[in-house]
C-alpha cells in the first residue's frame, strides 16, 4: 500500500465531491493535506474535521495570483509539496454554442484548464528542487467524446489531458510523476448540474449509475505510489473494470 504518511499533498476544488474526499483519504493514510477552493467556510469545517494535519487555503484557481500565494502558505506551513491533486472543475453555464454566453464559457477554460496550469506552474520550480513529485490531474470522458451542450466543458478537459502529456515529456526525466484521471460518473453536486440540464445522454443517467468519490479518492491515493507507474503520462479511467480490481475497489 502507498506510504502517503508525513507527505504533503495539495487538493483543489476540497470543498466537496471528488477534492473533499480526495482530502480526506489522504489525510486518513497520514499525510498533511492543504485544501484550496473558494468557499472559505466550507474548506475550514472540513479541515477542522480533519484536525491537525490540514490546512484551509481559500483560493481561485482561475487566478495567478492567488494560487502562487496559496502555494507559498502551504510551503510556509509544511515546507514541501510532494502531492497535487488537479480536482477543480466546473461545467456550468451548459448551453449550445450557439447561444452560450461569451464570457461563461471563457470562464470554464478559466478555471478548468487555466487552473490546472496555474497549479502545475506553482508547485513545479519546488518539486524539480526536490527532485521527486507527482502531479495528479482530473480529466474526463468528455476530453475524448463530444457532447452536446459541453463545447466547453469538452474543449477544457481536452486541454487539460494534452496538458498532462505535456508535463511527463518535459519533467518525467527530472523525478516529476504526471498522471491524468479519467473517472466516469460520480456522485456529486455537477451530476446534479448536468441532471437539471437536461440536454445529453449523461443528464439521463440514474443518480444509482454514479460511482461514490471516495472511489476517486482511492483512486487518487493509489496514483500517488509507484503501483501506477505505468500510467504515468498516460490517463487511468475508471471505468475500466481491471483498473478497479487492480486498486483494490472492487474484488
Ligand atoms: P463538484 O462537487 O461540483 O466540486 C467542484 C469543486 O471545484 C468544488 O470544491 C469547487 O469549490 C471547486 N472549484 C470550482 N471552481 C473553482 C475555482 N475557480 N477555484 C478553486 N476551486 C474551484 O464537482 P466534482 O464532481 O467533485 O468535480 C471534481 C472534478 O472532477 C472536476 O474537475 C470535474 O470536471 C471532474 N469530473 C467529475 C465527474 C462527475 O461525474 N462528477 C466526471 C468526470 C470528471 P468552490 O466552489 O468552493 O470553489
Amino acid at each position: 500500500m502507498t506510504d502517503i504518511a508525513g507527505k504533503t499533498v495539495v487538493v483543489t476544488g476540497a470543498s466537496r465531491g471528488i477534492g473533499e474526499a480526495a482530502a480526506r483519504a489522504f489525510a486518513d493514510r497520514g499525510a498533511n493535506v492543504a485544501l484550496l477552493a473558494r468557499s472559505t467556510r466550507e474548506i475550514e469545517r472540513i479541515a477542522v474535521e480533519i484536525g491537525a494535519s490540514a490546512l484551509a487555503v481559500p483560493c481561485d484557481v482561475a487566478e495567478w495570483g492567488q494560487v502562487d500565494k496559496a502555494i507559498k502558505r502551504v510551503l510556509n506551513a509544511y515546507g514541501r509539496v510532494d502531492v497535487l491533486v488537479n480536482n477543480a472543475g466546473i461545467i456550468e453555464p451548459i448551453s449550445a454554442l450557439a447561444t452560450s454566453d461569451p464570457a461563461g464559457w471563457g470562464k470554464v477554460i478559466d478555471v478548468n484548464l487555466k487552473g490546472v496550469y496555474h497549479m502545475a506552474r506553482a508547485v513545479l520550480p519546488h518539486m524539480k528542487k526536490a527532485r521527486e513529485g507527482t502531479i495528479l490531474t482530473i480529466s474526463s470522458g468528455a476530453a475524448h467524446h463530444p457532447m452536446e451542450g459541453w463545447a466547453h466543458y469538452c474543449a477544457s478537459k481536452a486541454g487539460v489531458h494534452m496538458l498532462n502529456k505535456c508535463l511527463h515529456k518535459e519533467e518525467a526525466g527530472r523525478g516529476i510523476r504526471a498522471i491524468g484521471l479519467s473517472p466516469g460518473t460520480v456522485a456529486t453536486e455537477m451530476q446534479r448540474e448536468i441532471k437539471a440540464s437536461g440536454v445529453n445522454p449523461v443528464a439521463a443517467l440514474e443518480w444509482s449509475d454514479h460511482i461514490p468519490p471516495e472511489w476517486v479518492a482511492r483512486a487518487l491515493v493509489w496514483m500517488s505510489s509507484p503501483d501506477a507507474d505505468d500510467f504515468l503520462g498516460e490517463e487511468i479511467s475508471l471505468r475500466d473494470e481491471a483498473i478497479l480490481t487492480r486498486i483494490g475497489i472492487v474484488k
